[in-house]
């Protein structure tokens, strides 16, 4: 008796083949000279039901380096394997985070403070765009940003794509990398300072982040993707504060 769940080889998956088959004829047959295996909804299952299908499209000589997978959010397991095989020369992933691949690989190339030259880190539009004092949020676009991150400089976000870029004036908190910062936050959600986090060190003694947390009120409530100018948690800031203070 077969259980009701799990895998078996049904005889080399007759149905399957034929379908494989079938194609495999249409192609060599019709003026075809691209693929595309759609995976975008393809959440797993058995990786050798695929493997037949595989093997035959990546001997098919019209088709090199012409064949494409689609992949998505929910593509899985087997659907994931499916898409990363032999045969898929460029994946197009076009269904949630459209070319995020090609996205990111054109903006590290424009990662360099306009001002200070400095390498930025990369920053989500949705930070910027709550970040950036209201008078400018029109002009912050939809596009990601950089943050410089040089003391010195007066230049927060930027974007050298489409020449876009605040200054420290024109945010609506202090960076606390930056000189004369004031105040300085560590946790912007909270509303937690440098100073209280390097006096509940130095005054009441406490010594690991557990403590710290507890005596400031640090990451209650937190939102950072929201509130953080990196939109990241601000536990390493706070680490940092921790052994700043630690270290007097
Ligand atoms: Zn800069």
């Amino acid at each position: 008796m077969a259980k009701r769940y799990g895998y078996k080889d049904y005889e080399n998956y007759p149905v399957f083949q034929k379908f494989t088959d079938g194609l495999i004829n249409e192609i060599a047959d019709k003026n075809i000279d691209k693929f595309v295996v759609d995976l975008r909804n393809n959440t797993g299952g058995d990786s050798s039901l695929m493997t037949a299908l595989v093997d035959k499209l990546a001997s098919i000589n019209k088709l090199k380096g012409k064949i494409y997978v689609m992949i998505g959010r929910e593509t899985f397991s087997s659907g994931v394997m499916k898409g990363e095989f032999k045969l898929s020369n460029k994946v197009l992933d076009k269904c949630c985070c459209k070319s995020a691949n090609e996205a990111s690989q054109a903006m590290e190339e424009n990662n360099l403070c306009p001002v200070c030259k400095s390498k930025g880190i990369k920053v989500k539009n949705y930070t910027v765009s709550n970040l950036v004092i209201d008078i400018f949020k029109e002009s912050v676009g939809a596009a990601d940003y950089y943050l410089c991150m040089k003391e010195q400089c007066d230049i927060t976000y930027f974007n050298n794509e489409t020449g876009t870029s605040f200054n420290k004036e024109q945010v609506k908190v202090p960076m606390w990398f930056k000189k004369d910062a004031s105040p300085k936050y560590v946790c912007y959600c909270s509303k937690v300072t440098e100073e209280q986090v390097i006096d509940a060190v130095i005054k009441d003694g406490a010594n690991n982040m557990k403590d710290v947390l507890k005596l400031t009120g640090a990451m209650k409530n937190s939102n950072c993707k929201k509130n953080n100018p990196l939109g990241k948690c601000c536990h390493e800031i706070i680490q940092e504060a921790i052994n700043k203070g630690l270290s007097i």
